[in-house]
């Protein structure tokens, strides 16, 4: 527990520009909300510590990793489990052992660092996202899925033989934290069999797919949410997961395997890059909480808790007058800043406009998922084709914020949603080739 920086307007007015108007440059002590991500900042439980008093931190065969590793055997049936430091080591090692330059990836949505590795390896990223992921307002239960038709084209096309993985991320993280149902998981796991293809799960949040799967797909509402992710798992070959999300830790993955010599091949990669094979770049500590973390994280009462949490402060949103992406998943909001601020065009950047806003009059740190990050500039950092929404994510770190501070965020927006019009446009001033919105740099613009 640390208690919440308090600041003044004046302050971050000044932090925000200091920052170049960029809220990775943001302080932390300068932030009262953060909504940047979900990602390795939820808090411990009093278990979880307990546990990481016990913590083995001895190099070969230490106990932490044998209690890790039977809690993920708890929820995986793959015979390899393989630690790594994070998801994304992972991922360039399981595709850097699957993959072939040239090669095809194509995924329900690729995660903006497992698109990197698989791009790193000379080998293209497909995104097929279903349809029904295109209407922000619609409320189907699963704009997760994948397009089956659309894979079963390319499959049987000229370039199926070139498709080297099927990666189905659960939940869909870059298509708005939307679940993926199991009858798509089934119908995935039939063709890439059928194709002789490898299928692969990125399960960062395979909890929260689970729970969602009980709550919205017909025939396992009495199902537990363990149950479910263990059928989810059982219909792939292999898995990359991070376990800052629902390992409920600040740090740590693994790869999970069937096959004998591709595992063999990724643990070489595993000891030459992040560590021996009973703790691949984590601590003892961190494999106790790990170990402990899987255990919480598939409890319906924590997971009602969590989706209750997303849709309360969806609903603080709406009442203060602003649309989010339909229907709100568990980890994440997201905001319709295109629709809230019409008077910015997209290269105004309206989705970037609002969370800098969001900072300015509340402390609230959010993140642009919008022409910002995902559209074309020219040479002068000027927008040529913009992203296809205006969105802003606010991250829910896991058990850390209450509804108190989630009303809060709702008496915010609705200050902005009274004058939407004052909220001014950004220009960029700089913006480097690579990992651009790490190291962008912008200004309010003149108003037209
Ligand atoms: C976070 C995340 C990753 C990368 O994991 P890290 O632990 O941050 O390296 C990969 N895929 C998805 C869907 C994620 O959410």
């Amino acid at each position: 527990m640390r208690p919440i920086p308090i600041t003044t307007r004046e302050e971050r007015e000044r932090e925000l520009s200091r920052a170049g108007y960029n809220p990775f440059n943001i302080q932390a002590d300068k932030v009262s909300i953060d909504f940047m991500s979900d990602s390795g900042t939820g808090a411990l439980s009093i278990d979880q510590q307990a546990w990481a008093q016990r913590a083995d931190e001895r190099y070969a065969g230490a106990e932490s990793f044998y209690r890790f590793r039977d809690s993920v055997a708890d929820l995986v049936p793959y015979p390899h489990i393989l630690p790594v430091h994070q998801g994304r080591a992972g991922e360039r090692i399981l595709f850097g052992a699957l993959l072939k330059s040239g090669q095809i990836s194509v995924s329900n949505t690729h995660f903006d660092t497992t698109r990197a590795n698989v791009e790193l390896l000379g080998c293209q990223a497909l995104d097929l996202p279903c349809p029904q992921a295109a209407d922000l307002d619609s409320d189907d239960p699963f704009k997760g899925d994948i397009d089956l038709e659309a894979l079963e084209r390319l499959l049987t096309g000229y370039a199926g033989g070139r498709v080297g993985q099927i990666l189905m991320t659960i939940t869909n993280n870059g298509g708005g934290g939307q679940p993926v149902s199991m009858a798509n998981l089934r119908a995935v796991s039939e063709l890439a069999r059928r194709h002789g293809v490898p299928f692969m799960l990125d399960a960062a949040r395979f909890a929260e797919n689970a729970w969602l799967v009980t709550r919205r797909e017909e025939g396992y509402e009495n199902w537990t949410p363990r149950e479910v992710a263990r059928a989810a798992f059982e219909l792939a070959d292999g898995c990359v997961a991070s376990l800052k999300k629902d390992g409920l830790s600040h740090v740590g993955g693994f790869i999970g395997l069937h096959d004998t010599e591709l595992a063999t091949r990724c643990e070489a990669h595993v000891i030459a890059g992040e560590g021996f094979r009973t703790y691949g770049g984590m601590t003892g500590h961190t494999m106790e909480t790990l170990a402990q973390g899987l255990r919480e994280v598939v409890e319906p009462s924590y997971l009602a808790d969590r989706e209750r949490e997303a849709a309360f402060l969806a609903e603080q949103a709406h009442s203060a007058g602003v649309d989010t992406v339909r229907p709100s998943g568990l980890h994440a909001i997201y905001l319709n800043a295109g629709r809230l601020l019409p008077h910015l065009r997209p290269g105004d950047f309206p989705g970037h406009a609002l969370g800098c806003q969001l900072y300015l009059e509340g402390g609230i740190r959010a993140v642009e998922l919008g022409s910002l990050y995902l559209g074309g500039l020219d040479d002068d950092h000027a927008l040529v084709s913009p992203a296809p929404y205006e969105l802003v994510r606010l991250a829910i770190p896991r058990r850390v914020y209450d509804h108190s501070h989630l009303e809060y965020v709702g008496d915010v927006l609705a200050s902005i949603a009274k004058e939407p019009e004052r909220v001014p446009g950004y220009r960029i001033t700089h913006a480097p080739e690579l990992l651009r919105h790490f190291h962008l740099r912008l200004e309010p613009a003149a108003r037209r």
